[in-house]
């Protein structure tokens, strides 16, 4: 895909108005291919058709950059709920969130604080809470919240981005906090991502080999069937033990591969998006694979 129409896609992912408008629309432009569902009964269904197959998934009630407190606390609201119905149906799931949707650009301590009521619930629960990564304007935030909060909670984890230079270098100080390793989905400068596929694609490699022969566990989330098979190389000649980590993919991708990477015995994870705050995902979905585009303008056409 051409730098153009990828900025263009996250142009359009970060902008205000339209997120805000795309929530009274409903589903459009063939969101459902990649968003699960409006409300959390429309992903109950799916979550338990994957757990019989013996996936596990992570939920995230879509939701970012807000800006108003009552919109947080609404959010804050809805992950409860969302642990209530894990519980209540016996889910074999747990949680990604994004801090920006408790109200990281409003004020920390209020985003600490949401994030506080949601864990206390959580570990009541025994149910695992992530932090999704976000952009780089927010990377630092994001770790002073983690770190606080992981002086009361240990069932909290959060995400590298491997077309960051410097996740090399803080992965000494995340030795034992459970993270999902990623490339990255947001535009960033080249004084701080790396631009070139091949560089992020070896430092992921990178990242997930350092990681795997570390002491906590990981969840290697990509796509990319190259990544997969050097790691599972290297998990056989490492001899490294399967509960140490897991492969990740998002909701509506490479199905055939989720499945037959459990069915070989792997841990898998599916990602599962929903709500009605949907524009943003998918429009970092559409940035990321010109066959995306395709995909949903096929259908959008033809349906
Ligand atoms: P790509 O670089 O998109 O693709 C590499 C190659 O893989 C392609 O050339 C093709 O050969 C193959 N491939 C990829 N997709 C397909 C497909 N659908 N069908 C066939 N072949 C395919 N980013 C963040 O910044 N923060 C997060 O918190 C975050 N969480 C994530 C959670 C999960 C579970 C996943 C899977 C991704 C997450 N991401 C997150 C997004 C991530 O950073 C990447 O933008 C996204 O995964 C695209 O990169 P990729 O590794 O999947 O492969």
């Amino acid at each position: 895909m051409s730098n153009l129409t990828r900025d263009f896609f996250i142009g359009l992912s970060n902008n205000e108005y339209l997120n805000k408008t795309a929530k009274k629309w409903g589903f459009r432009l063939g969101a459902d291919k990649f968003v699960a569902g409006t409300n959390i009964e429309s992903v109950t269904n799916i979550v338990k058709e994957l757990n019989s197959h013996g996936i596990t998934c992570t939920l995230d009630r879509l939701g970012e950059f807000v800006s108003e407190r009552e919109e947080a606390t609404e959010a804050k609201e809805g992950c409860i709920n969302l642990l209530e119905k894990i519980k209540s149906e016996n889910l074999n799931c747990h949680v990604s969130i994004k801090l920006t949707q408790l109200g990281l650009d409003i004020d920390e301590n209020f985003c600490v604080n949401n994030m506080q009521e949601i864990l206390q619930v959580a570990n009541a629960y025994n149910i695992f809470i992530n932090i999704d990564m976000e952009d780089y304007a927010r990377y630092e935030q994001t770790f002073d919240v983690l770190h606080i909060l992981r002086k009361e909670y240990d069932n909290i984890g959060t995400v590298i981005q491997s077309y960051l230079h410097r996740t090399e270098s803080d992965l000494d100080q995340l030795q034992d906090v459970r993270l999902r390793l990623v490339k990255g989905a947001y535009k960033e400068s080249e004084k701080v991502a790396y631009q070139d596929k091949k560089k992020i694609d070896r430092n992921f490699i990178q990242l997930a080999k350092t990681r795997l022969l570390g002491r906590t566990f990981t969840s290697i989330a990509t796509h990319d069937h190259h990544l997969i098979e050097e790691l599972i190389d290297f998990i056989r000649a490492n001899n490294i033990d399967q509960e140490m980590f897991e492969f990740q993919m998002l909701y509506g991708f490479r199905n055939d591969m989720q499945y037959s990477l459990a069915e070989e015995g792997y841990n898998f994870c599916t990602y599962i998006p929903f709500g009605i705050d949907w524009f943003g995902y998918f429009m970092r979905r559409m940035a990321e694979r010109p066959q995306n585009i395709n995909l949903v303008m096929k259908d959008t056409l033809y349906t």
